[in-house]
């Protein structure tokens, strides 16, 4: 763990376009390492899975020049692991779907270690020097607010609807701004290896919520991990992964 290099950076920031950024953490192992989306509105801004939560994300963003002390912020976590919802603790008003809402409550604080007890050390460089795994705890930050299918999530620019979209985990969420045609789709679909396999997961139920997937007029996905797509490519993903559920043989699709 000493013999890591201390990052340099621990965020990396991109403009995806003039109300939107995506910030990443590119020395998490790439199995965890998921997309941060920074939307700005003109009466609240959102900043969709905060990520790990293993550095100052509030601060990386500072360093940007974007002082969110300044301005009204809803953080929302798609769904409650780690990857997405670890830096939740960062911001004062917190909405996360009921379902998952368990795992920002954290009673007793979450060690990280603990939760990597199979895995190698799931960094490959150290947020700042000193810093030790071991001694790494994950904050609780109770929910503020609790979002629901058909909820609405206001900006002041855009206008999203909750989309419950359970399989991946049990509260897994998208925001959906339908006037827009953009979908911020956390776990519930990405362009990578979807993971159904998981100890909350639940493959039947993620296939209902797949031919949901597939019938949305959506343009762009900023899915919650990979590159972003569009419309097309999210059909594909759907019917790739609807099909590969068909396989004989094959129950968990994979
Ligand atoms: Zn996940
Ligand atoms: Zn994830």
């Amino acid at each position: 763990m000493s013999a890591l290099p201390v990052a340099e950076k621990w965020f990396e920031r991109r403009t995806v376009g003039p109300d939107l950024d995506l910030y990443v953490e590119p020395h998490v192992h790439q199995w965890f390492r998921a997309n941060i989306w920074y939307c700005r509105g003109r009466e609240l801004d959102l900043v969709i899975d905060p990520g790990m939560g293993l550095a100052s994300l509030r601060a990386a963003m500072a360093r940007e020049g974007v002082d969110l002390d300044d301005r009204p912020v809803l953080a929302i976590a798609t769904h409650g692991h780690i990857d997405h919802a670890g830096g939740m603790h960062e911001f004062a008003r917190r909405a996360i779907h009921p379902d998952d809402a368990a795992a920002l409550d954290g009673a007793a604080d979450h060690h990280l270690a603990a939760m990597f007890p199979e895995m190698d050390v799931p960094v490959t460089a150290l947020p700042e020097p000193g810093w030790s795994l071991d001694a790494f705890t994950c904050k609780a930050a109770p929910a503020t607010r609790l979002l629901r299918e058909g909820d609405r999530v206001e900006t002041g620019g855009r206008s999203f609807t909750v989309l419950h979209l359970p399989g991946h985990s049990p509260g897994s969420i998208a925001l959906f701004d339908e006037a827009g045609g953009t979908l911020f789709s956390g776990d519930a679909i990405y362009d990578g290896e979807l993971l159904d396999e998981l100890p909350r997961s639940d493959p039947e139920v993620y296939a209902s919520s797949m031919h949901r997937i597939a019938d949305l007029a959506a343009g762009t996905v900023h899915g919650g991990h990979g590159p972003s797509f569009g419309r097309e490519r999210m059909r594909q993903i759907t019917r790739e992964y609807l099909d590969g559920r068909r396989k004989p043989g094959c129950p968990g699709g994979h």
